[in-house]
Parts: C-alpha cells; structure tokens; sequence
C-alpha cells in the first residue's frame, strides 16, 4: 500500500499542514514495529498511560505519524487525535476499496475454524486470478480493513472473511466490503452466543447481505432456508447440504471419491480429505467454482492440489543451532509480512527466507512478486532466495542479496554455501512435499517421533488464569527444566512477544541460552551455586537470595566486577514459610536486612516470595493460611526498613485457583499453562497443549498363540495384527504403561499397548483399524491426557512431561 498522509487526515475532517508525505503500512501493534520510518501507528489503548507507552515505543522505532485517542503533546511526528482509531481505519479502507470498479468481492461469513474455506478458496483462484485475500485470521474489525488496505489494481478477485460476531461489528465489515457474493457457512452452535436465536442470525445476515448478487449457504435445514429465502429477496440463493432440496448436494464419499449433484447432474471428484467436516467445506468450495465458469476436469485439478494446504506456522530446531520457521499460510503479501515479523521477532542472528510458492511461474503474479521484492528490499535479511521463474525485471530491483533460483534442486546446492550457524531460516510456500525433502536437510532432528507444542493454547491457557486475577497482578511464567519439558527458548521467545511480565528458571545455564538467544525480559534463577555467579552476573539474571552464605559471595563477586557493572544489581529474598527446601528462616532476617542496608549501592530487592507447598489439596488448608501468615511476617520485617516495596508474591497455579485473595503483585505459573490443574471446572476450560505423535514402523499379522515383545509378556489368543511404533521408555515413556495398562490413539481410535515397552520401541495391538503408515499414532494428546497416564503411573503430570526425553524432536506450532 501507499497512501498520503493528507488523505489520513482528510478521511478524519482534520486539517493537515504536512503536505505530499506518503505512507506505506499501518501498525496497531508497536511489536509490529520492526522500521517505522514508513508507517503509521494507530493506537487503540484505551488506558491513557497504557496508550502512553504504546506511542512512546513507536516514536522510538520512528514511526512517521500517529493517531491516538488520547491528546498527547509530541513534537516529533505529526499525530492525529481520533476518538476511535480503529472506525477511521475502517472509513479510510472503505474509501480505498471504493476506487476498483471492477474488483470482484467475496465475502465469507463463518467461525474462526472455518479459516480453511478461505484459504482453500483462495488457492483454488489464485492461479487463474490475481487474488487479494485477508490472511490468517484477519477477520476482525482491524484485520479486514488493513487487508482490504493492501489491495491494488492488478486484483481482480477479492475474498475477506467476516466473524460472526455483534450485529453492530459485522455491519461495519459489510460496509467497508460491500460484497457482490456472499459464502455463508454452516449456521451452529457456536454462531448462537451472540444472538438469541437462529432466526435472528439469519436475519442479520440477510441485512449483510444487503448489496450480495449471489449468496451461497451451506444449509440442511428445508424450513432455515425457507425462511432465508422469503427474507432475502431478488438475490440468488445457491444452498448446498446433504439434502435432496440443496442445489448442489453431497451424495456419497467412498475410496477418496466424491460424488455430488450440482443441479440436477451428477459429477464425481476425486478428493484427499480425511475429516468429513473438511469434505463439506469442499463442497462449498466446487459450489462456488462451478457458478465462476469452472470445467469439471479444472475443478478437479484445483481441488486435489489443496490436500498439501495446511494453515499454520512451525518451529523447530535445525542444524548448527538454527531455527527453522515453517510458514504453511498462502503467499501474499499481508502473510509475507506477518512472515517475517516473526522471523525478525524470533531470531537475533542471521536471518534467511526461503520462498517457493506453488504458482510462481505464471504471469498473473508478476505484480505480487514485484510488491514482495519490494517489501523484501525494505526489510534487513541476510539472505532471501526466491525459486521460480522470475523476470529480468525482478531480479533488477532486488537488493544484493536476493537470490533467484530457477528450480528447486538449486536451492540445496546454493543452501550449502550459505553459513547457517545461529541464523533463523524462515520458508515460506506450499509445496509441502518439496519443501519437506529439503526441511531434512537442514533439520536437527529427522525423526517419526515428535512433540508438538501448540503455542495457541499456552497462550489461552495463560488468559483463562488472567481472567482469575486482577489486571494488574504481575505473571512470571515458570519455564524451569527446559519449560518443564516442553522446549526452551523457542517457548521463551513466545512468551516474550506476548510481553509476559518475567520468567523464571532453575538453574543459570539455562538462563544463560535464554539470553543468548535474544530474551531481554527480566529473569529469576530458582537455584544456582558458587561457580555460576559470573554468568548470574553476565547474563543479567536475577538470582534468588535464600541463604546468607550465598548472599555474601553473590555480594562479594559483584563487587569484583565493579568496573564493568551498573548498580544496583536486582535480587529476589526467598522466604521459608514452611517447605524447607530454600530460603531464609524468620530468625535470619535481621541478619539478612543488616546485610542488605550496608550493600544499598549494589543490589536493590526486586521481590520478597515463598513457595506454598500444598496449594492443592483442602487437607492442608490451615498450614497453607500459616505458611501465608509467616511470609507476611517476613515481608513486613524486611520493609519495614526499606525505602521501597519489592513485589511480593506466593503463589503458583493451584495457588492462583485456590487462594486468589494471597495474589499480591506477582504470581508464578508453571504446570497451569502447558494445560493441567487438578481443578475440573478449570480443566475444561484449559486447552491442550503437547501432542506426542510418531508413525508406525512395521506391522505383523500374528497367528493364535504367538508372542510379542521381551519375555512374551503378549501372547495372542487369536490372529491378530499389530504394529510397531518407534516410541519406547529411553523417549519417557514409562513401562509401567505397557501390558494393554495404556492405549495410543489412531483417527481417535484407542489401540492397546501390549507387551513389555523396550527402550526405543512399542508394539500395539490395531485390530480391524485401517490405516497407512502416514498416519499419526496419538502417545500423549487431548484425547488421552497426560492427566490420565499420571495417574496411571501414580505420579503427578509434572514427572511425564519432564520426562519426555531432549531426543525427541519439538515443534512449535502457531496458527
Ligand atoms: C515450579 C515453581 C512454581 C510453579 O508451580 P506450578 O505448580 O507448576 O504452577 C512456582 N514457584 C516456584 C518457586 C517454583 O519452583
């Protein structure tokens, strides 16, 4: 995009004095920000303070204008005071789409989970159209009025998707829009929360509807439709379902072919779609296609590519200490953009982009390519190479360091000369299969057995206790012992970016890769002994003080450094109030605050805590209430002679569930945001966050009698068939889980453990389940928690996470 500021302010009936000054991006969010020198920041904080320190953090990163709601006096880029910044994004997006006459508008209307519909939509024309669509989930009254920003005259075909969300925001969206055609998914359950019933979705919809030709509805209710079709006059209604009134409908599905009946005629469709859920939103998908004039044969070539989309970011480790981003989402330029804030968010070495995208030779993209080349050019990358067929005048406006590949075996040979230590390698492009083969090439670990991190549901997870807290209760997240299990600084860099208040970690080494792998916020160490200071103090990691003795050498080795130090140097002061493990007894205290007041110019206390030791079980309620009882004790005697109040905080995440009234200023989450409590109500409203997944190695068909495994603790009582999966208690899972005492999950489907587990492998029984080696086998997932193998094994879910040994390899997934 590229606008002038003057239209900004005309849009909003405000003077302007800075005439002819083009911008070409617009920031909500200050992480955003990598350059503003380009950009306009609108704020929409709605705390004056909070808005403060937003503007105040795009001023520094050079931001060239800023609307605010608030007044604030700056003198170094013009800003532009609006009530609701966001309204006049939208009346300026509306005015923008106005100037394409010819743009052809789709709009999609349906729940978040219906993403899919859009971005397979979006494939399906893009090779034929030049299409703008909104990425991601850029559906929101922010998302769609900065997509609809990015479109330019070389679109022909333009899909946003709206939420189902109020009346009043989904009239907005249909008034930047203004859509000739209209998708609307499946009404459900779901669509009912905001309105009290269907009926009054259906008529709001129809009033979104306003402007729409052509309206398609999946839709398997006679007496919905109806009722849609009386409201909606003189706009053509195409209904597709199950049902034998549907214009287009679904006939039957079998041996991956599709049969449908588009009026009145029957086609068939080969399709690679596993869920069935999936399979109607592919119905839409032809629906649509077909009306656009589509052959049959072209529907079909279309549809069978879209089996490698998948809509989601990967992490993983790669070789030489890299880290690999995986970015499946289609390449446009909003996602590109996206794409590459994270990789810039992520790394703090070398950065890299690969991008290869499924239509890169054809000449409908040259314009997108030449807009990307251009973003490309204005960001700092060490590296991009960009495979396909690319035209003389590409290549002349790249920056040096833009390589252009003509095939993709050339990416592997040129790869080899490019120095990957440390840098982060972010690909971008659809090609799943291609991509795959040269992913293992550069990957740590290639293995079947992987742990799957969905970073999504941390971060739900972490809402869910915020929504128990009062705002502004502090959080530190506890990642010790590599994010108990989880990951390291893979997760920390998340965490980060979502501007957790602090982290917290066992023991220095661990600190230390944090910061060596661009964590800058605040971090404690729980434990740490006398070799460890220098890095403590090195690596600015905060130590927590529980004994004297480590307190005078941490002092002493501080002031070794003092030349190369700023003081003071911030500390935590553990007390014990009753577990005995770490921190000081009441009676050391005057000690301790002696200390303290003679070391002033070199450490300050940033926090005074204890750790409660049975937050969970209502047995020990009483000494919980002491052991709460004796920290304040402490924490008064030590402030009572400071000038100053650290922070103060107890509790963890049972603590947080159970004694929401100790919150204090901080609390410390651990096992609550990877997605388990003891709690049930607070359970259900937790996500799962870890898959552990791997494939099936071999399969046996055994007769009666046969044995499986070590000492043939498995002994077939008929034919049976079994598989073996490369997963074993070398990986961490326990043995005791062996013997049919535990199942894995295929498509959902239980399947017995039987036999001894070995070190590296396991076999399972599978019974009549058809399936094929590309098939996920579930160890540890939603449907079968660790919660539940915990109690199995007798132990608590910490001990299986923590468990799950460094050999598997882990990937972070963002959606
Ligand atoms: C591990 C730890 C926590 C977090 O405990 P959870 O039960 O996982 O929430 C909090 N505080 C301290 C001191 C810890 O060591």
């Amino acid at each position: 995009m590229s606008f002038f500021l003057d239209d900004l302010w005309k849009c909003s009936q405000q003077k302007f004095y800075y005439k002819n000054t083009l911008f070409y991006e617009i920031f909500f969010d200050t992480r955003h920000i990598i350059e503003g020198k380009n950009g306009v920041y609108f704020c929409c904080e709605k705390n004056f303070n909070k808005a403060k320190n937003y503007i105040n953090e795009a001023i520094e990163k050079n931001i060239i204008a800023i609307v605010s709601p608030f007044k604030i006096d700056i003198r170094t880029c013009p800003i532009l005071i609006y009530s609701n910044p966001i309204k006049l994004l939208q009346k300026f997006a509306k005015k923008h789409l106005r100037k394409f006459k010819n743009l052809k508008k789709i709009t999609i209307i349906g729940n978040n989970d219906k993403i899919l519909i859009k971005e397979w939509l979006f494939n399906c024309l893009n090779d034929t159209y030049s299409v703008i669509h909104s990425p991601n989930n850029y559906n929101s009254q922010i998302g769609v009025p900065i997509s609809v920003l990015e479109t330019k005259k070389y679109h022909k075909i333009a899909i946003f998707q709206c939420a189902i969300s109020s009346i009043k925001k989904m009239r907005r969206i249909e008034n930047i829009i203004k859509p000739q055609i209209g998708i609307l998914t499946n009404i459900d359950k779901n669509h009912l929360k905001n309105f009290s019933s269907k009926k009054k979705i259906i008529l709001e919809i129809c009033l979104l509807f306003k402007h729409v030709e052509k309206i398609f509805f999946y839709c398997n209710s006679q007496i919905t439709l109806n009722f849609f079709k009386k409201k909606i006059k003189k706009k053509e209604i195409i209904s597709i379902g199950t049902k034998k009134f549907c214009d287009v409908q679904f006939i039957t599905f079998k041996k991956k072919i599709i049969h449908i009946k588009i009026h009145a005629k029957v086609y068939q469709f080969k399709v690679i779609v596993k869920k069935l859920e999936n399979l109607f939103d592919l119905l839409i998908i032809i629906a649509v296609l077909y009306d656009l004039g589509f052959s049959q044969e072209q529907i079909q070539e279309k549809i069978f590519r879209l089996k490698s989309i998948t809509i989601s970011l990967e992490i993983t480790r790669g070789i030489f200490n890299s880290m690999i981003i995986n970015d499946k989402y289609s390449l446009n330029l909003i996602s590109m953009k996206i794409a590459v804030n994270k990789l810039i968010y992520l790394s703090n070495n070398k950065k890299i982009i690969i991008i290869m995208d499924s239509f890169l030779d054809k000449d409908i993209h040259f314009n997108l390519y030449q807009d990307i080349i251009k973003f490309l050019n204005s960001t700092k990358l060490d590296y991009v190479f960009l495979i396909g067929n690319f035209r003389k005048k590409h290549k002349k406006i790249a920056f040096n360091r833009v390589l252009f590949l003509s095939s993709f075996k050339k990416l592997i040979c040129n790869f080899n000369t490019v120095e990957i230590k440390n840098s982060s390698i972010l690909i971008k492009g659809n090609q799943i299969f291609k991509l795959k083969k040269f992913i293992n090439c550069i990957q740590y670990q290639v293995h079947n057995t992987i742990l799957e991190i969905d970073v999504n549901s941390i971060f739900h997870n972490i809402k869910i206790f915020k929504k128990l807290l009062n705002s502004n209760t502090k959080i530190m997240a506890m990642i010790k012992a590599n994010a108990y299990g989880i990951g390291s600084y893979e997760l920390a860099k998340f965490l980060q970016y979502y501007k957790i208040d602090y982290l917290s970690v066992a023991c220095p080494d661990e600190g230390v890769v944090l910061r060596k792998n661009g964590i800058n916020i605040p971090i404690m160490v729980i434990n740490y002994d006398y070799n460890s200071y220098d890095n403590m103090i090195n690596y600015q990691l905060e130590p927590e003080i529980y004994n004297l003795k480590t307190f005078i050498f941490f002092l002493k080795k501080i002031k070794e450094k003092k030349h190369q130090k700023k003081y003071p140097i911030p500390i935590h002061i553990k007390i014990n109030s009753g577990m005995h493990r770490l921190g000081f007894e009441l009676k050391e205290l005057d000690n301790l605050i002696k200390i303290i007041k003679k070391n002033i110019l070199y450490i300050y206390i940033k926090s005074i805590f204890t750790h409660l030791v049975s937050t969970d079980n209502k047995k020990n309620h009483d000494f919980t209430l002491k052991q709460i009882n004796n920290f304040e004790k402490g924490y008064k005697k030590i402030t009572s002679q400071l000038h100053y109040k650290p922070f103060k905080h107890v509790l963890n995440t049972h603590g947080i569930i159970n004694y929401g009234d100790y919150q204090f200023d901080m609390v410390r989450i651990g096992i609550g945001m990877y997605g388990y409590v003891s709690d049930k109500q607070i359970q259900k409203k937790l996500k799962n966050v870890i898959t552990l997944k791997t494939k099936i190695s071999q399969i046996f068909y055994l007769k009666k009698g046969e044995s499986v495994g070590y000492n043939r603790m498995f002994i077939t009582n008929k034919n049976i068939k079994i598989a073996t999966i490369p997963i074993g208690y070398a990986d961490g899972i326990f043995r005791k889980l062996g013997n049919g005492n535990f199942y894995v999950l295929i498509n959902n489907k239980k399947i017995k453990i039987i036999g001894d587990i070995c070190m590296d492998m396991m076999m399972i029984e599978c019974k009549s389940i058809d399936y094929n080696d590309e098939e996920d086998v579930i160890i540890y997932g939603k449907n079968n928690s660790i919660n539940n193998v915990a109690k199995l094994c007798k132990t608590i879910p910490y001990e299986i996470l923590t468990s799950i040994s460094s050999r598997v390899k882990r990937v972070f997934v963002e959606n």
